[in-house]
């Protein structure tokens, strides 16, 4: 720490992401990355002679991104907002409809707190059920700012969208975020809802089903007075956050929807054969709508089964929190991946490797 850091950061815990080796070819389900390419157009896109043109700044205003998002949705342009990424959408959000602090699940993604501590929030965590459900009763007539992921991680358990509705009607006076990285993977989207609700936000990602994780893209859609505010924080920190490429990635991505879906189906289907096959071995798997899974077993701890699959080449994510450090969260790979990911952990759980 340098002398010049103001105290206030002085505290500050960042956020860890999970690893992203250089050394080895590991089965990597640690990040929750999709295990496809971008689609062919995306490919395209991304031509030499856009490259060329990145001496020029990218459009501030995004137009022709948030034309194709606002067209896939069935909303106005003026209903989108696009960002480097949705931790973009979600450090605006914290920083500035936090008036009256803000509430969260006691487990989910651990940049809420984050950002909560950046900002000097006064923030409260609310615990899970026992089977780790979120109980949407917690988060009606709050007196602050709702943040919920639906579907939630790392669980992957989702609310239903009569939940969300519930829970948005009940705070009029208050944002409510809705963040769906991994809706499609098997969520329902609290979008529409956005036409009915002024304080609703809802935001997504291009980084999971979208095959973009390192693009750095995310979108958010509201009633045009947050998509207002939030266009007012980035116009006053970083107006040309998003670089041209990812622009034209993202559109080709949105124009070319049928791919992506179609490969959620495939890691859907991937799921639930993994989720089978841990139950067969005495593993309990909680209810996932999401491209990961969360898995523990009686009996060998959450530690050693990552140590384990690690040695064995195979990356997945472990959280030392007290009350989820028995399980890991596993992302959905390809099929095969997950063949050699359930190969490896019998054997592990048998004594062998
Ligand atoms: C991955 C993730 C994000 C952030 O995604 P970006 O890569 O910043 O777009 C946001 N929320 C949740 C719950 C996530 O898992």
């Amino acid at each position: 720490m340098s002398r010049f850091l103001k105290q206030s950061f002085m505290e500050l815990e960042a956020y860890v992401p999970g690893e992203q080796p250089q050394d080895m070819e590991y089965i990597k389900l640690n990040t929750n990355e999709s295990p496809y390419e971008p689609s062919d157009e995306v490919i395209k896109a991304v031509s030499s002679d856009e490259v060329k043109k990145l001496r020029l700044y990218s459009d501030p205003e995004c137009k022709n991104l948030r034309d194709a998002i606002a067209n896939r949705y069935d909303v106005k342009r003026q209903n989108v907002f696009v960002s480097n990424g949705s931790d973009d959408i979600l450090n605006f959000a914290f920083m500035a409809f936090s008036e009256n602090g803000v509430i969260f699940p006691e487990i989910s993604y651990g940049f809420y707190k984050v950002f909560a501590n950046l900002y000097g929030l006064k923030y409260s965590q609310i615990p899970l059920n026992e089977d780790f459900t979120i109980n949407s009763s917690d988060y009606t007539d709050a007196k602050s700012m709702v943040v919920i992921a639906n579907p939630n991680a790392p669980t992957g358990i989702a609310l239903s969208i009569n939940e969300i509705e519930d829970i948005v009607k009940s705070n009029p006076q208050n944002l409510v975020l809705i963040d769906e990285a991994y809706v499609d993977f098997g969520g329902e989207s609290a979008i529409p809802l956005t036409k009915k609700y002024d304080n609703l936000l809802v935001c997504q990602t291009f980084s999971k089903s979208r095959s973009l994780a390192g693009g750095r893209l995310g979108f958010a859609i509201a009633s045009e007075n947050i998509i207002n505010d939030l266009e007012k924080i980035k116009y006053s920190t970083n107006p040309y956050s998003i670089n041209r490429l990812t622009l034209l990635a993202g559109e080709a991505a949105i124009k070319s929807d049928d791919y992506y879906m179609a490969n959620c189906k495939k890691i859907i289907e991937s799921r639930n054969y993994t989720i089978r096959e841990l139950k067969n071995m005495g593993f309990t798997v909680l209810d996932s709508s999401a491209n990961f899974i969360f898995a523990k077993k009686d009996g060998i701890s959450g530690e050693y089964i990552y140590q384990k699959l690690r040695e064995n080449g195979i990356l997945v994510r472990h959280f030392t929190n007290e009350k989820i450090k028995e399980y890991n969260r596993i992302t959905i790979g390809t099929y095969e991946q997950m063949q050699t990911f359930i190969s490896v952990i019998s054997s592990i759980i048998n004594g062998g490797n």
